[in-house]
């Protein structure tokens, strides 16, 4: 039977028709229309279920389930959106209830980064393995963790946010409030900081040029010039991994994953930051001369993993 996904931005609100073999037959995008308020969003996203079902020419009760992928904390079981800050006033709200009331199948939410590694442990980098934690490097720092072959969920469902597990006592502060949390160390907005900070101390750093020809300093900046051989370019990315390498290290340690997965922008610098983490992890990880460590991967889905994985939530 097929299955919807749905993934529930600030921006768009993204559909996906996804079949028996975890393949994406149709995809439909609308605006969020976020501004508007939590009950109009809900309607948009019924709106957008019902168009995805249209496309591939089946009435939504053809449907097996519906899932949602939502970027912020979800209460599973109560269906409630406990915070979800990029859609304006989703705080406390009963979700699952009013979707539901839209729609005619079974529907089921969890958290983006969540969604992902259902997604990808079902059909992308990480098929086959029951163990499995990933990171994704955005904006934040999303994670999500697989045990045994289901989704690691916790008390009241509300899931792993290992972004927030402190790397650092006492250090940068992080989006959440607290201090030294992964997210202010790793995250895209972390590295574009910390290349920036290495930029103002080396002006005559190759960074300086190419983020003038690209317009802005970005997640990529320091990567190609240390690829380039820009010395301040390679300190920056070095340090960078080293934190990474020791925010995984932690996971590993507690999880004992058969493979770690990054996925968001920065894994798009595929084996370059990959293999720098694989060759770090070792001095992070607990016992890793006698146990060895897992594979540090790149995600394979991109955006496809939150869809493949909303749509497959029930089973997880
Ligand atoms: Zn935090």
């Amino acid at each position: 039977m097929l299955r919807l996904g749905i993934d529930v931005g600030g921006t768009f609100i993204k559909a996906g028709v996804v079949d028996e073999n975890y393949t994406i037959l149709e995809k439909v995008s609308i605006p969020t229309g976020a501004d508007q308020g939590f009950i109009s969003v809900v309607n948009t996203i019924a709106r957008t279920a019902r168009l995805a079902a249209k496309k591939v020419g089946r009435p939504l009760e053809d449907f097996a389930c519906i899932g949602f992928g939502i970027p912020g904390l979800i209460n599973p079981k109560s269906g409630v959106v406990v915070l979800a800050p990029n859609l304006e006033g989703w705080k406390d709200v009963p979700f699952l209830t009013e979707i539901q009331k839209l729609l005619p199948v079974s529907v089921y939410a969890g958290n983006d980064a969540n969604c992902a590694v259902v997604g990808e442990t079902l059909a992308g980098a990480a098929k086959g393995c029951k163990d499995v934690v990933m990171l994704t490097l955005g904006t934040g720092v999303g994670g999500g963790v697989v045990c045994d072959g289901k989704l690691f969920t916790g008390g009241q469902g509300l899931g792993a946010e290992l972004g927030h597990m402190v790397l650092s006592m006492d250090g940068n502060t992080c989006g959440c409030g607290m201090q030294g949390c992964i997210e202010a160390y790793c995250s895209v907005t972390a590295f574009v900081k910390q290349t920036k900070a290495a930029m103002a101390a080396y002006p005559k750093s190759l960074m300086h040029a190419y983020a003038k020809e690209a317009g802005e300093v970005d997640g990529r900046t320091a990567f190609e010039c240390s690829k380039a051989g820009d010395l301040a370019a390679q300190t920056v990315v070095n340090t960078y991994c080293r934190y990474l390498a020791n925010a995984i290290g932690s996971l590993v340690t507690i999880y004992r994953p058969e493979t770690v997965l990054i996925g968001g922008g920065l894994s798009n610098q595929r084996e370059y930051l990959m293999d720098k983490l694989n060759a770090l992890l070792p001095k992070y990880t607990f016992a890793s001369g006698s146990i060895g460590v897992p594979p540090v991967c790149r995600a394979t889905l991109g955006n496809d993993a939150g869809t493949i994985g909303a749509a497959y939530l029930d089973i997880m």
